[in-house]
């Protein structure tokens, strides 16, 4: 059978992901950038029989396949990189862009851990996924295959420098009333060390305060210019 006769496929989600991250806004742009978002992976019948993960908990990372199921299923054959100020074209094959053909999306994560006694959740760190992620395979990674620091990357060579991050008084004092002050402090550094604020307006709109959210709080901040940097300072954590 000819290639371009083949029927579609139909993908079956094999589970959900459970992550720090209640909306797309505000997520790191790729794996690995923010270390402190905790997630997990819970598989759902029949593929949560602990066999299907037997001899992964010798992995240290995972290549996760999923849905960007929060972008719209129309797509284009040229895409806005945020990479490039939103403002530069590429070929969406070119690009890690969310609006693809199938939506399919690729995360290189940590496995920190397997529970596998009543179905199976995977706890990964670092992940790029907002909750409620549906998944559509597994696969360990192999980093004598895979591993390439040799490659060149295009538009995106090296990891987006980092942003200074501050905390108002205010901030500081509701993060000490709850049990994740630690965690919840370097996941709000970690995410917005990546300047989360949409690239096109960063210039226009240096005084307007944003909101993401992560875990149950919403957390508002604002730039701060000088000479030398700009600095994202917490205003408020509700
Ligand atoms: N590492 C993956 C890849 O390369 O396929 C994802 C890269 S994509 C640029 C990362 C962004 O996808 C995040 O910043 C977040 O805004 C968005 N995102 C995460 N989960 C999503 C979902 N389920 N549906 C739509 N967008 C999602």
């Amino acid at each position: 059978r000819n290639a371009r006769q083949c029927a579609p496929f139909t993908l079956t989600t094999i589970g959900y992901v459970e992550s720090d991250y209640p909306d797309k806004f505000g997520i790191p742009r790729q794996p690995g950038l923010a270390p402190a978002a905790d997630a997990s992976l819970v598989l759902v019948p029949p593929y949560n029989d602990p066999l299907t993960v037997r001899g992964l908990e010798d992995f240290s990372h995972l290549w996760v396949s999923f849905i960007f199921h929060q972008s719209p299923e129309r797509w284009t054959p040229l895409v806005r990189p945020p990479r490039l100020g939103g403002n530069r074209k590429v070929g969406v094959f070119a690009s890690r862009s969310t609006h693809r053909p199938n939506r399919l999306g690729l995360s290189l994560v940590k496995l920190a851990g397997i529970e596998a006694r009543h179905g199976v959740r995977l706890k990964l760190e670092g992940c790029d996924l907002v909750n409620g992620t549906p998944v559509v395979d597994i696969k360990p990674y192999l980093p004598w295959a895979e591993a390439r620091p040799d490659a060149s990357a295009g538009f995106a060579p090296e990891a987006p420098a980092l942003l200074n991050v501050s905390f108002s008084q205010d901030a500081l004092e509701t993060l000490t009333m709850r049990a994740d002050s630690t965690t919840l402090h370097a996941l709000i550094t970690q995410v917005l060390g990546q300047d989360p604020r949409p690239a096109y307006k960063r210039a226009e709109e240096s005084g307007r305060v944003y909101g993401v959210r992560l875990r149950d709080v919403d957390v508002k901040f604002c730039a701060l210019q000088n000479d030398e940097a700009t600095t994202l300072n917490v205003v408020a954590i509700d």
